[in-house]
């Protein structure tokens, strides 16, 4: 928008007089940085040190403080903002807050303030939120109404929450950019290369990440956010040139857990952000496109912590550079966007400090239902004691992140009946004494219940996230749903699973193929240069039966390690292993340990593809599980310079979802054949189907033919005002399906005889003809989410896993994504089969 639309804010913030006493000591961004904000981008360095000045020169109105850094280091900070009253009391203030929720004990005092925390660039390349952050900063501090406003509130802001991918924009930005911005939308700088500085180092997006808290970002800033609990949080985001901007109310569909005083509060303050954008006319919208469904937003997140949450966008982002033509003709520059995002700031913070009373009201009453009296069906989740403990143990250690209460049943009930994730059905339960309990009579219910209940209910609107996500069936726990509340008594603490052996220089070390810390497990022996092989078959061995996948470390294979023992036993302990050994390799039933059955397993080097044509975070989250998760790097290379390396050098190949070009696809089968090991993810097995080289076909359906007439016929009757609706028939947004598997397969091995997939393809594939279907989708497969009926027709009797055999190599599908966003824990068990087991 062009500067002759001054807005009238500018009258109301910028032009009361100011008094002389701050004018003197606190600098505006322009005074301090030597430019006007828009007239360049801040580098995130320089945001920093203008926080600093901030904090020194209003020292008993600012707070300025680190809470940890990113992957690349770069520092993460809140700055809090309030009157010097509440600035001298402000530990008593969190406190009272914690308390009012009861996280904290104790009872609270009456005269609580309101807690407002805004938070800037989560998307890296929505550049503008860190440049308007300054000035809601300065003016908070400088405008008489500002200060009236801090008076009965608290401000956090968090400059910038992804500031690695900020960098990448910006360095970016400053490279193309000429002396002046070239406006027109066709320029080089309006086209940012991939990786965008969307995501953080590893490519995530921090915006799906809040439930999951797989990043170091965001496990962080949540851990500081439960140290305060808000009770508003706004998002600040960018959206598409043309589009204005949003803010709340959020469109539907809401999930049903959003309380009837939130979806209030959302209109009161869409209201008077409304006004400012009016008296200005600026264009906005509300109720449309961001809905409050998955938990994993900033702003579903904190509405599941009893906050007000909502995202606001501009529209603007990686595209808009220093300015752009938009499709009205109109210049768009990056001092708009500063002012829209700069008075939404001030206006949330005005809205609640008008509102405080009523703001506290409700956010008390949300935490008193929630301890005492929660809402919903289920009461109780119990996750059973028969699961493996070291996935119960990676569970428990995700609940204690989300300071998720649990324990043991306190008393057992004799007649229970429940739901079963597993059966899919209401039947009888008995308790068992180290079941673990969760139950919904504690402060972060609502967020349980939401992560918890078996089915996500979605209202009748489009939504193009993901809608399933129940934990058990992420976690692959056998776990129940009650009506009823049990109490728990506290929990003991996860048991050492780990002994030393009681006899001397054993002949084998055992380790069974369960959890991924089984595979961490084997990793790092890996890596410490310890052979390893594993049981192609069940076998015994001094009268113990052991699986599939079971681990055997053997003395003979690693005669010349130094401290040998040692080493096994003592990575077994860092993953809390119950490592098994025998004196013999003589088996009692099955194979020998000396046996060809016992395969060697050979360290395998990898290469990861990235590069142009491959999906960003799909890309990302293998990085991440290699690099972070697994200590295991895999080599990334890029798929355009794939024909520049010697093939042979690598024994297993990576294509994570992504376009590959048909000369790179026919030159890796030929390295199939030779006993390459190629596995491939998601989309990326679309230019594997159907093509003569490979195996994998898509599946058809076939109708027939007069209902096909039929249908055509109706389908050209279809009506304009239906079309959303019309189109989602065939739609699936990232729902569960249940996954027949096949466990006598390396790719199966650890898994039971189902595994719960989280599906994001609508299109089918055949089973393999002479390959292995380890993974498929049978009849009644689908759990939950939103699935099209015409998609779950064609999902039928689909391969989801399976491996084609070529040659002396191997070819993995994994149409579903075994890790998606790193949320999905047990899947990462197959992964590592997939890595280091197929084709061995
Ligand atoms: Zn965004």
């Amino acid at each position: 928008m062009k500067h002759s639309l001054q807005s009238l804010l500018l009258i109301l913030f910028f032009c009361i007089s100011i008094p002389q006493t701050f004018a003197q000591s606190i600098q505006s961004p322009e005074q301090f940085l030597g430019y006007p904000l828009g007239s360049r981008f801040t580098p995130h360095h320089r945001i920093l040190a203008y926080f600093e000045h901030l904090a020194s020169s209003a020292r008993d109105r600012v707070k300025f403080s680190q809470y940890g850094e990113t992957y690349e280091h770069r520092p993460l900070t809140t700055a809090i903002l309030s009157s010097p009253e509440n600035m001298s009391r402000l530990e008593e203030i969190r406190t009272n807050n914690l308390k009012i929720t009861g996280l904290m004990e104790g009872s609270p005092a009456s005269d609580a303030k309101a807690i407002v925390w805004l938070s800037y660039n989560v998307h890296g390349n929505e550049s503008v939120s860190s440049e308007a952050v300054m000035q809601t900063a300065y003016e908070l501090l400088t405008s008489p109404k500002a200060t009236a406003w801090l008076q009965n509130t608290v401000v956090i802001l968090d400059p910038c929450i992804n500031p690695d991918g900020r960098e990448r924009y910006v360095n970016w930005y400053n490279q193309v950019v000429g002396e002046k911005p070239n406006v027109s939308p066709y320029a080089r700088e309006h086209y940012e290369p991939s990786p965008t500085g969307r995501p953080n180092h590893y490519l995530f997006d921090l915006n799906r990440d809040w439930a999951w808290q797989s990043q170091k970002e965001t496990q962080q800033r949540i851990a500081l956010y439960q140290q305060w609990m808000p009770h508003i949080h706004a998002d600040f985001h960018e959206m598409g040139v043309n589009s204005p901007y949003y803010f709340a109310p959020a469109a539907e569909p809401y999930h049903k857990e959003v309380t009837t005083w939130q979806r209030d509060f959302q209109v009161t303050i869409g209201k008077n952000h409304a006004k400012y954008f009016d008296q200005n006319n600026w264009l906005y919208f509300t109720k449309e496109t961001f809905d409050l469904l998955y938990p994993s937003y900033g702003d579903t997140w904190p509405t599941f912590h009893g906050a007000i949450g909502m995202t606001y966008e501009q529209g603007g982002s990686g595209r808009a550079g220093l300015g752009i033509i938009m499709a009205n003709g109109d210049t768009l520059t990056l001092k708009d966007r500063i002012d829209h995002h700069h008075v939404v700031g001030l206006s949330t913070v005005e809205a609640t400090a008008l509102n405080r009373e009523k703001v506290v009201q409700e956010f008390k009453k949300y935490f008193d239902i929630n301890n005492n009296n929660p809402t919903g069906t289920y009461k109780t989740f119990v996750i059973s004691a028969d699961n493996e403990t070291n996935k119960v143990s990676e569970l428990l250690a995700y609940l204690d992140k989300q300071q998720i209460r649990y324990g043991y049943a306190k008393g057992i009930p004799a007649k229970l009946s429940g739901y079963n994730y597993f059966t899919n059905k209401e039947e009888n339960i008995s308790l068992q004494k180290n079941d673990i309990i969760i139950n919904t009579y504690q402060p972060k219910s609502t967020l349980v219940k939401v992560l918890f209940n078996p089915r996500t209910i979605l209202s009748d609107s489009v939504t193009y996230d993901a809608t399933a996500w129940a934990i058990p069936y992420s976690y692959g726990l056998k776990a129940f749903a009650l009506s009823q509340k049990i109490e728990i008594e506290p929990f003991k603490g996860v048991v050492s699973q780990t002994s030393r052996p009681n006899i001397d220089r054993p002949y084998t070390y055992l380790a069974k193929w369960k959890s991924f810390k089984d595979l961490q497990f084997l990793v790092k022996l890996l890596n410490k240069g310890i052979k390893v092989r594993f049981a192609e078959k069940e076998f015994s061995l001094q009268n113990k039966k052991y699986d599939a996948g079971t681990l055997a470390i053997t003395r003979t294979d690693n005669e010349f390690v130094k401290d040998f023992d040692n080493i096994v036993a003592s990575v077994a302990s860092e993953f809390n292993l119950p490592l098994d050994y025998a004196s013999t390799g003589f088996a009692n039933a099955g194979f020998d340990i000396g046996s060809s059955s016992m395969r060697f397993l050979k360290k395998p080097n990898i290469a990861l593809l990235t590069g142009d044509g491959v999906q960003t975070n799909a890309f990302g989250e293998l990085w991440h599980f290699f690099d972070q998760q697994l200590g295991y790097p895999a080599n990334v290379i890029n798929a355009n310079t794939v024909n520049n390396i010697r093939l042979s050098d690598f024994d297993v190949m990576i294509l994570p979802a992504g376009s590959y070009n048909a000369g790179l696809i026919s030159q890796l089968r030929s390295w199939v054949q030779q006993g390459g090991r190629l596995i491939v993810l998601e989309e990326a097995n679309f230019q594997f189907a159907d093509n003569e080289n490979f195996e994998l076909k898509k599946a058809k359906i076939e109708q027939p033919k007069d209902e096909k007439e039929k249908k055509n016929l109706e389908e050209y009757l279809r009506k304009y005002g239906d079309r959303e609706r019309t189109a989602l028939s065939d739609y699936i947004a990232t729902s569960i399906f249940k996954v027949a598997m096949d466990n006598t397969h390396p790719l199966g091995y650890g898994y039971d005889k189902e595994y719960y997939s989280l599906r994001q393809i609508a299109e089918g594939f055949e089973y393999l003809k002479s390959g292995w279907n380890v993974g498929v989708i049978k009849e009644n497969a689908y759990i939950d989410g939103f699935t099209g009926y015409k998609a779950k027709q064609k999902l039928k009797n689909t391969l989801v896993f399976g491996v084609s055999e070529i040659g002396r190599g191997t070819v993995v599908h994994l149409v579903d994504n075994p890790i998606f966003r790193s949320s999905w824990a047990n899947g990462r068990l197959l992964l590592g089969n997939a890595i280091f087991f197929v084709g061995q």
